[in-house]
């Protein structure tokens, strides 16, 4: 299937071709049609599956005729880094239309957005917060609006948005089409959905189960032996770019500067810092800058970074689908990657349900000693059912809007020494096992309850 037999305008298909993409991915083949016969649309998907332009290019197809410089469509993310990146897409696809977009969220002075506003543009890309406010002191007239784009609405759920997008709908008019998409479905999902949408056309692509791409492995550590693990873990010669996770900003800071401190080009992303630090380290992220970027899971949502080679949950997530999310920084388009967790005896019941979704078992390593990592013979499952089809099919290369290549070396370090999934083994020159702290109860030595519920929509 190509592009083609969407009937783009050619302005459109310049963009297409500018970005690399060459075949749609299942869930633009399935929605854009759908949009552009003018009908609502559930897309159950995540990042990484291509979602972007699925609402993007029919969009751009929409509003290429009729009206310019007023406000036609509205896009609702919930982090400001994802509204960056939506905007950028925007402008590489449309590069040619014309059509105008801006990026609107707080943390930044309002001049600018209000200068665009001024200047005219048809589409606007918002986080909840600032835009309430531009619409609350009449500086924005969305009464013109054709349709409607909740992005990442779990994620708006999750961080307190669900009154703002209350709200916000009272500023739009009553006929208009409806786009959402959920990487998840937690029953409030489903009632907004229920509430805004008029017989969507429904797609579920990928649903929380994070890429085949990516092999999942589990350190078991207690919590003061984690900054000793990970400094052990990163020196690996396959860690070429890494996403370390931690569950607080203080923390996500305090590693970062000590990691800077040994010499290592990392950088942190959380909340509490600046909208222009923020933007600093996620460019100097994706320009490879720096190749260790430790975030915390709001600040890092949605990111689309090409090439991370290493996902690190330096603290297990809170739910199965923060693991789902987080991983899928890794292994994107069509690469492979690989997911640490570093687990303490607390985390056993979550780490169980991570890989009752996953469909696999973690592989258990032991500390990395010179280099070397020791696997136990605990074998991990094959993944049940890949999710290959669900996924982008390479950029050839291209970047996504406004993102310049991070370093692209070695991807997934499918090398080396330690097995893939499926890999029961040893290191063949037996390392000496280490632990940086006593381990708790070994937690795996339970049964596991096959067919167990795999946690349901929220852990
Ligand atoms: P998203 O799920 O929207 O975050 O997209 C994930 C990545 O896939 C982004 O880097 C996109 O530029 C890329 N992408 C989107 N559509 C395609 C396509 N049809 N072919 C190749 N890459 C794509």
């Amino acid at each position: 299937m190509s592009f083609e037999k969407f009937n783009f305008d050619q302005k459109i298909v310049a963009g297409i071709e500018a970005c690399g993409y060459k075949t749609p991915t299942p869930i633009q083949a399935q929605a854009i049609p759908e949009v552009i016969n003018g009908r609502d649309i559930m897309g159950l998907a995540q990042t990484g599956t291509g979602k972007t332009a699925a609402f993007v290019l029919p969009i751009l197809q929409k509003l290429i005729q009729g009206p310019r410089r007023r406000v036609r469509a509205v896009i609702v993310a919930p982090t400001r880094e994802l509204a960056e990146q939506i905007h950028d897409n925007i402008s590489e696809l449309g590069r040619q239309t014309g059509l105008r977009s801006v990026a609107v969220y707080g943390g930044v002075s309002k001049f600018g957005q209000l200068k665009m506003f001024k200047s005219g543009v048809e589409i606007v890309v918002a986080c909840p917060g600032r835009l309430l406010d531009h619409l609350d002191s009449r500086d924005l007239d969305l009464s013109g609006v054709e349709m409607l784009v909740l992005d990442e609405a779990d994620m708006m759920f999750d961080m307190g948005f669900m009154p703002a997008i209350k709200r916000l709908l009272k500023y739009l008019p009553q006929k208009r089409q409806n786009l959402l998409f959920s990487a998840t479905m937690p029953n409030e999902i489903r009632h907004l959905a229920d509430s805004i949408l008029k017989d969507p056309a429904r797609f579920q692509i990928n649903h929380s189960r994070p890429t085949a791409l990516v092999s999942h492995k589990l350190y078991r550590v207690e919590k003061a032996g984690k900054p000793a693990l990970l400094k052990q873990v990163i020196q690996d010669k396959t860690v070429s770019t890494a996403l370390v996770f931690t569950r607080t900003k203080h923390v996500a800071k305090k590693l970062a500067l000590n990691l800077e401190k040994d010499g290592h080009r990392a950088v942190a992303l959380q909340g509490n810092m600046s909208q222009n630090k923020r933007k600093e380290a996620m460019d100097g992220f994706r320009g490879g800058r720096f190749n260790i970027m430790v975030a915390t899971d709001i600040a890092a949502r949605g990111i689309d970074v090409s090439g991370i080679s290493h996902v690190i949950n330096y603290d297990v997530p809170a739910t199965v689908e923060a693991y789902t999310h987080r991983i899928g920084r890794t292994g994107r388009a069509d690469r492979t990657g690989e997911a640490f967790t570093f687990a303490t005896s607390e985390d056993r019941l979550i780490v169980r349900q991570i890989e009752q979704t996953i469909g696999a078992r973690m592989i258990v390593q032991d500390q990395v000693v010179n280099g070397q990592t020791e696997v136990r013979s605990r074998p991990s499952m094959p993944v049940a059912d890949g999710d290959r089809a669900g996924r982008p099919a390479g950029k050839g290369g291209a970047k996504t809007a406004g993102i310049s290549s991070a370093k692209k070396g070695r991807n997934g370090g499918g090398g080396g020494h330690s097995p893939r999934n499926g890999g029961p083994g040893k290191a063949t020159n037996k390392p000496r096992r280490q632990r940086s702290a006593p381990l708790g109860v070994d937690f795996f030595t339970q049964p596991r309850r096959s067919g167990a519920k795999t946690g349901g929509d929220r852990a």
